[in-house]
């Protein structure tokens, strides 16, 4: 198979970009800002660098309303890296020694819980592991301790499919989530959260660049063993800056960050994602060759995962995408299955492709 052109990338990340920042991102990667190099090349201490991470950070509190007691981190290491961090810099917070809830609904809230069970005492509060991980778990269910630190949820649990349709009330303890696969794909409100991190490589940039919001309450508490350039009170006094930030990541996201202006902000992207998620799910529940496993109530907008009821079929599915232009389709190793991504990039377009292929694909099988 060759492609002289971009087609529909479904990648559950690194993912689709938006095509005019990709283009504009050539001629910057080459030459920018008259400065006789390229974006890659330049000291991220260059006032050209300076501003345009000022323009990114900015760019992310309107887009995101965020309130002017919280603070903007661009790390590195990952969701990953977050989930070692967070209860470095949090833990320390409860009472009896350190201790944070967990409210396991997926394939990375287990990694979640796996990480800092190597700091403190990392409690399952809530589960839907007997459900096959194929809703959140039901909040009238949680098991929340007054002596944890934090309460920790995925707010999109990208292998399953499965997305909190709405921010769980937790009362006074901090919640801290993870929104690598679904940051800025609809509204929040920021201020019912303590900490929010996400990987950019799903919805914003390219991979390497690590997105903390945090309350500034919650700075100033980590363990004397937090990794510098982990420690959020100190990224937050050095501008994101004690070591050398992944500078074309960070420029990425803030010509994103422009693009979605653009599209009119967060709200206007929320309409087109759901309506990206309606067509595809519209085909699954009209169907008797696919399978949606997901309850109705936790599906998620960005990853939509489904299966062919005859899996033989699946090879022939994912070829046939592949003939009419679309990839990125197969699901997960560890659940199988397929799964459309429909991160902010992805167009109405690509969904309504996808959805006629599933369509034609179902006539003839
Ligand atoms: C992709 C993803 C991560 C990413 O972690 P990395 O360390 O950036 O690879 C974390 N959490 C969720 C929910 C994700 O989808």
């Amino acid at each position: 198979m060759s492609f002289d052109k971009r087609i529909y990338n479904f990648a559950p990340g690194p993912a689709t970009l938006p095509e005019e920042v990709l283009k504009a991102a050539g001629q910057d990667i080459l030459l920018w800002q008259g400065l006789g190099a390229g974006v890659m090349e330049v000291s991220h201490r260059s006032s050209a660098f300076m501003n345009c991470y000022q323009d990114a950070l900015q760019n992310i509190i309107d887009l995101m309303k965020i309130p002017s007691n919280y603070k903007v981190l661009f790390l590195q290491g990952g969701g990953i890296g977050q989930n070692a961090a967070i209860p470095m810099n949090l833990m320390g917070l409860a009472k009896s020694g350190p201790q944070a809830d967990f409210i396991v609904s997926g394939v990375w809230t287990q990694k979640s819980v796996a990480e800092a069970s190597k700091y403190g005492l990392a409690r399952i509060a809530a589960t839907s592991k007997e459900q096959q991980f194929h809703c959140v778990p039901d909040r009238a269910t949680w098991d929340l301790s007054q002596d944890s630190a934090y309460v920790h949820i995925c707010a999109n649990e990208t292998v399953g499919g499965v997305e909190f349709a709405q921010t769980p009330d937790v009362g006074v303890i901090p919640l801290v989530a993870d929104i690598s696969s679904n940051i800025m794909s609809r509204e929040i409100n920021v201020s019912r959260y303590g900490v929010l991190f996400a990987g950019a490589q799903k919805n914003i940039a390219p991979a390497g660049l690590t997105i903390v919001i945090v309350r500034e309450d919650l700075i100033g508490h980590a363990a004397s063993i937090t990794p510098t350039i982990w420690d959020w009170k100190i990224q937050a006094a050095n501008d994101s800056m004690i070591n050398t930030p992944t500078t074309f990541a960070i420029y990425m996201a803030g010509e994103v960050f422009k693009w979605l202006k653009k599209q009119g902000g967060i709200s206007a992207i929320e309409k087109i994602n759901q309506q990206k998620a309606d067509v595809i799910y519209g085909v699954l529940d009209q169907s008797s060759l696919y399978e949606a496993r997901v309850h109705r109530d936790s599906r998620s907008r960005m990853n939509v995962t489904f299966y062919l009821r005859d899996e033989t079929l699946n090879e022939a599915f994912l070829a046939q995408a592949s003939q009419a232009g679309m990839i990125g389709l197969k699901g997960h190793k560890s659940v199988g299955g397929m799964r459309a991504s429909l991160y902010n990039a992805m167009p109405l377009a690509g969904a309504q492709c996808l959805a006629e292929l599933m369509r034609e694909f179902e006539r003839r099988a």
